[in-house]
C-alpha cells in the first residue's frame, strides 16, 4: 500500500490528513514525536521508542492518550496496512488545540498521529567512504531551558545547527553544550574511538537518550570495544582513531573528517566495522526473538 497514516488510531488518506491550524503542534512545537523502523517487517526496539515517547511527554507535561500496548498494536497495524520492504514508522502526539495562548490548559484533545513510509537509509557510499561532519557555531539548547532529551516537536535548535554544517558542505552537524563540551548531532548521536575505549558523552550533558545509542553501547564489548560514557571535549574527537554517529535510520556511520581535519586514517576503521557486524548480530537475534 505504501504510505499509511493513522489519525487517532484510524487509517485516513495521506493527502486528507491535516490538522488544525489551531493544533499546538503546529503552532508551538508543543508535541512530542518518535522515529522508530522495521528490519524484515519487525519494528526494531519498538518498547524502547515508546518508552521514550512517554517519558518524552511526561517532560512536557502531557500525558500519553493511549496506552503504551495500544500504541504497540498501532505500530503493528499500521506497518501490516503499509506492506513495505522496509518502513519508516513516525508517530507524533501533540497537545492539542483550543483557544490560542501558551497555557497548556487551553488545549483540548491530544491528537496522535502515525505515519509510515518506505525507509530511505543513507546510500552504500556512506558506510564505504564515511561522512564529513561539521561543529556549527549554534549552541544545544541548556537542559534547563529546553531539556535534549525530550524528543519534541520543536527541532528549532537541531535545524539551525543542520543548516550550518550544510553550508559548511558536511552531512551531519556535531553540536557543543554552553560549554563546549560535544553534546549530540542534529538527529545522531556521537561516538569517539580511542585505542579500545568506545566514548561517547554522558546522557547528563544534556541529549537525547539515543535508541541506537543504547544499543551500541550493549554490544561494544562484542566488538572488543569498552564502552564509556564521559564528556567529550571537540580536541578529543579530532584526535581519536576513528568517530562515529548513531541513529535509527543511519545505524552506525563512520565519520571521516570534522570541520576538514581528517579522522584517524581518513577513511572508515576496524572499530566501525566491526560494530557494524555486532550491530547486525544484534538485530538478528532481536528478530528472532520477536517471531520464536
Ligand atoms: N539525537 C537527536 C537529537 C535525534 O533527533 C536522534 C534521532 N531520533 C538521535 C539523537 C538518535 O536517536 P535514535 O538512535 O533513537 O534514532
Amino acid at each position: 500500500m505504501g504510505v499509511v497514516v493513522l489519525m487517532n488510531g484510524k487509517p485516513v488518506a495521506p493527502a486528507a490528513a491535516t490538522v488544525s491550524v489551531f493544533d499546538r503542534g503546529f503552532l508551538y512545537g508543543d508535541s512530542v514525536y518518535e522515529v522508530i523502523r522495521t528490519y524484515d517487517g519487525v519494528p526494531f526496539e519498538v518498547h524502547a521508542h515508546l518508552e521514550r515517547l512517554d517519558g518524552s511527554a511526561t517532560r512536557i507535561g502531557m500525558r500519553l492518550p493511549v496506552s503504551q500496548a495500544a500504541l504497540t498494536e498501532e505500530v503493528a497495524a499500521a506497518v501490516a496496512l503499509a506492506d513495505l520492504p522496509e518502513a519508516y514508522i513516525r508517530i507524533v502526539v501533540t497537545r492539542g488545540s483550543g483557544e490560542i495562548g501558551l497555557d497548556p490548559s487551553l488545549a483540548v484533545d491530544p491528537v496522535r498521529l502515525m505515519i509510515v513510509k518506505p525507509l530511505t537509509p543513507p546510500g552504500s557510499e556512506a558506510y564505504t567512504d564515511g561522512v564529513r561532519i561539521s561543529v556549527p557555531a549554534v549552541r544545544r539548547n541548556h537542559k534547563l531551558a529546553l531539556d535534549p532529551a525530550a524528543k519534541t516537536g520543536n527541532y528549532l535548535n537541531s535545524i539551525l545547527a543542520l543548516a550550518e554544517a550544510r553550508r559548511r558542505g558536511a552531512y551531519e552537524a556535531v553540536i557543543l553544550d554552553h560549554r563546549g563540551l560535544v553534546t549530540e548531532g542534529s538527529t545522531s548521536n556521537v561516538f569517539a574511538v580511542l585505542g579500545d575505549r568506545l566514548l561517547t558523552p554522558p546522557l547528563d550533558t544534556g541529549l537525547l537518550a539515543g535508541i541506537t545509542r543504547g544499543v551500541v553501547l550493549k554490544i561494544a564489548p562484542q566488538a572488543g570495544l569498552r564502552p564509556l560514557e564521559v564528556p567529550l571535549a571537540v580536541d578529543t574527537l579530532l584526535g581519536a582513531d576513528e568517530v562515529m554517529l548513531t541513529s535509527t535510520s543511519r545505524e552506525v556511520l563512520p565519520v571521516v573528517e570534522v570541520d576538514d581535519e581528517p579522522i584517524g586514517a581518513g577513511t572508515p576503521g576496524p572499530a566501525y566495522r566491526r560494530l557494524r557486524a555486532a550491530f547486525a548480530e544484534y538485530v538478528a537475534a532481536h528478530n528472532a526473538d520477536r517471531t520464536r
